[in-house]
């Protein structure tokens, strides 16, 4: 087991199956022959968020493209929780971090959501996806979340899928301590959750005031002190997890 966990893990598009030949991308293919130092025949797990997780041994280097011959399946893929991190973008590093994170805690979906505080405006969702596909191949997820173009506040609260929870994390004004908000027996029904979170600058009286009044809305409070934008967002997933999602049992 230990020495599996110590083969290099690479997200792949193409469809994985017995006797399948997938080629790496250049970048994937430096990554296995110039950092790990593979050599024809090493084995590599590769993993497309759709047929779980496969063996595969390192083959020919075909222009700068190596190619990896599929063998046997690891791990069958497993449905994960239903949950979104509705966030207001941060700066950068802040982002990035939140996003790496994101990614390990489990979550399905980022939906960076444009609120009347925040400084940070456009969201390079390229560059998200790839920050979110290294943290899933190194957390042995099976699949990478998704990365949505931002949207406003607005937008988001007049479309919201009625089936989902929203999770609202309020620095302010009514809200219930989130480990007694999930324990509630009506959130038992809801699978799908979202969990939402401001700017820096907090969300606008207004707009917390907004969020509070969709159906179902359950704001929440996260201890007694402010935390930063990405704390507040990892704290709620994590709490999310341990109450209603994969912490529980597994
Ligand atoms: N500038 C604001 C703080 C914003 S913190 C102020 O000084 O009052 C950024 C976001 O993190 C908030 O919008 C909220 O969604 C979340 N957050 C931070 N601390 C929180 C807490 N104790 N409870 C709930 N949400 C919190």
């Amino acid at each position: 087991m230990k020495d599996v966990l110590k083969t290099p893990r690479l997200h792949v598009q193409d469809a994985l199956g017995a006797g399948g030949h997938v080629a790496l991308s250049p970048e994937q293919s430096h990554y296995i022959l110039h950092v790990m130092r593979l050599k024809t025949g090493d084995v590599v797990r590769l993993f497309n968020g759709r047929d779980g997780e496969w063996r595969a041994a390192v083959g020919a280097n075909k222009k700068r493209a190596v190619e990896a011959m599929v063998n046997e399946r690891l791990k069958p893929q497993e449905s994960e929780p239903n949950l979104w991190l509705c966030c207001a973008p941060l700066k950068r590093a802040h982002f990035d971090f939140m996003i790496m994170k994101a990614t390990e805690l489990g979550v399905a979906r980022i939906q960076p959501v444009l609120t009347a505080r925040a400084q940070i405006r456009e969201v390079n969702v390229g560059r998200c996806l790839s920050i979110a596909i290294e943290a899933a191949e190194q957390s042995e997820r099976l699949n990478v979340p998704e990365i949505k173009a931002p949207l406003t506040l607005d937008f988001l609260i007049k479309n919201w899928p009625r089936e989902r929870l929203p999770i609202v994390c309020a620095e302010f004004g009514e809200a219930t301590p989130i480990a007694q908000a999930l324990q509630q027996p009506d959130i038992k029904a809801f699978s799908q959750a979202a969990v939402v979170t401001g700017p820096e600058g907090g969300f606008a009286p207004e707009e917390l005031e907004r969020l509070r009044q969709m159906p179902h809305a359950l704001p929440v409070r996260l201890g007694p002190r402010i935390l930063r934008a990405d704390t507040a967002a990892l704290a709620a997933l994590a709490c999310w997890q341990a109450h209603g999602g994969d912490w529980r049992d597994f």
